[in-house]
């Protein structure tokens, strides 16, 4: 039997059911702060990350999937989103022709050739914004709400920390690598062999090593604070005092670095704990880049964004529903019960479609089994109402109404059914409660009558 590929997966059922609600959320989230959705290639030029998310990050040296076209051109598939969009700003011109700063956001695939564990594989997707153009702890205070917000709206503060740091401007890591560098050249031999060629291309990157010999080494590595320049040290104070203000929850955690080469300034990582208050690791991160626009042969201007692991979020998601009351059931207006053959069916069918025309979301038993199972079948589905349809009931033209959770049960004819139901489906179903003038939203009941803006169909 053919399996999928080490490291992928397969998102369906209960999982997918999780994603959509994540993927909404976000969405609506995003729109509120001001972003508008990018869809990027799956795959992009080898150089653009290569250059983009820098040669001494592990993404570049061991985890990209890069491969000749049948043209000979070296394609990598995305390892991040960061890099094509700000290939996109640049080559579309958006820090010309938009205001700014630029503010994008997206969700899809992410590929990174890593060693597959819990939580870690090798194409999972991932959701983000980016916030291009202009430079100020504002930005960075805006992209950090936004992140928080999401996970808040997901029903995960109790459970989450945010993790915040500072890599400060070039003068500040150019003095920091150099004190890094001058205390690991006395333990160099001690060290994994990732942390030796780190020593050589960013000893920066040392200090995210999950080894627990290096970790002993790290511990008492010079700290960044010591070394960073008035003007980040200003910057860094304001963020933290905004963050303060804005009454976000923060720890500050020097060890911070992120595993990509372009952060400068404000790094931040969103993590959550299990049920023996352990953290699992980050959901989320992100940070402010100062020069990767210019690296990237576009303008001198600094940018901030984030990611989140929806693999993450959905299992985050789905192990703490219980306890933080979380809810994403999927729910169906009607289940069409057909008793009989295919005749029957077909008319079960015509139903369900005009029903789903008139807004209503509507399935089929299509399967020949007993009434009693159809009705656990509608029970499985979390469906309100039962419809009940025979040969007598079609020579009627009518059908049997149950309403599933009173069990109360009347004969329907097909011309009145799409009203009756509306009266019988709860009105959070409809979501006509955004237009004022909907007669469907009790304040207004008595007085309006027929409107043409209503989204809920009950309206012709
Ligand atoms: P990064 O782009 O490395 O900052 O990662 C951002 C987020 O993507 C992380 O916080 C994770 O939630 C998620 N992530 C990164 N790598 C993987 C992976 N291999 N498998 C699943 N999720 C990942």
């Amino acid at each position: 039997m053919i399996q999928n590929p080490k490291g992928t997966h397969d998102i369906f059922g209960s999982e997918m059911t999780i994603y959509q609600a994540i993927r909404e959320l976000y969405i609506n989230i995003c729109n509120s702060y001001g972003f508008k959705e990018i869809i990027l290639p799956i795959f992009e030029s080898s150089n653009l990350f290569q250059r983009g998310v820098g040669e001494s990050s592990d993404v570049v040296r061991k985890e990209m999937y890069t491969f000749l076209d049948k043209g000979g051109r070296s394609i990598t598939l995305r390892p991040e989103f960061t890099a094509g969009i700000i290939r996109s700003f640049i080559q579309n011109k958006m820090y010309a022709n938009e205001e700014l700063p630029v503010k994008l956001f997206y969700h899809g695939p992410t590929f990174r050739y890593e060693r597959p564990q819990s939580g870690r594989y090798r194409q999972f997707h991932q959701l983000g914004v980016e916030c291009v153009g202009l430079n100020s702890y504002l930005l960075d205070s805006e992209i950090i709400a936004l992140g928080y917000d999401f996970l808040v709206n997901l029903g995960l503060k109790d459970i989450v920390t945010l993790k915040i740091n500072t890599l400060g401007d070039e003068e500040t890591r150019n003095n920091y690598r150099n004190a890094l560098k001058e205390y690991f050249a006395n333990y160099i031999d001690k060290m994994c062999d990732d942390c030796k060629s780190r020593y050589e291309l960013n000893p920066l990157r040392i200090l995210d090593c999950k080894i627990k010999e290096d970790q002993e080494l790290i511990k008492n590595a010079p700290k960044i604070s010591d070394y960073l320049s008035e003007k980040s040290k200003d910057r860094f104070n304001k963020l933290v005092a905004y963050l303060d203000e804005l009454g976000i929850p923060y720890a500050i955690d020097e060890s911070l670095v992120r595993g990509l080469d372009y952060y400068s300034e404000t790094v931040f990582e969103f993590h959550v704990k299990n049920n023996d208050e352990i953290d699992i690791g980050a959901i989320g991160a992100g940070g402010h880049y100062s020069s990767l626009v210019k690296e990237l042969d576009g303008p001198d201007m600094h940018g901030v964004g984030f990611s989140f692991g929806a693999e993450r979020l959905i299992s985050v998601v789905k192990d703490n529903s219980e306890k933080l009351g979380l809810n994403f059931d999927d729910q169906l207006a009607v289940y069409i019960m057909p008793l009989g053959n295919d005749k029957v069916r077909e008319e079960a069918l015509s139903i369900a479609i005009a029903l789903r025309q008139s807004g209503i979301p509507s399935q089929i038993c299509y399967e020949e089994v007993k009434i009693n199972n159809m009705f656990k079948r509608a029970e499985r589905k979390n469906a309100l109402i039962g419809i009940i349809i025979g040969e007598d009931e079609i020579k009627k033209e009518e059908v049997q109404v149950k309403n599933l959770s009173t069990k109360e049960q009347i004969a329907v004819s097909y011309e009145s059914l799409v009203d009756t139901l509306f009266e019988m489906l709860p009105h959070d179903d409809c979501h006509c409660h955004d237009h004022d003038d909907c007669c469907c939203s009790d304040e207004n009941e008595s007085e309006v009558g027929e409107s043409e803006k209503c989204c809920c169909h009950h309206h012709k």
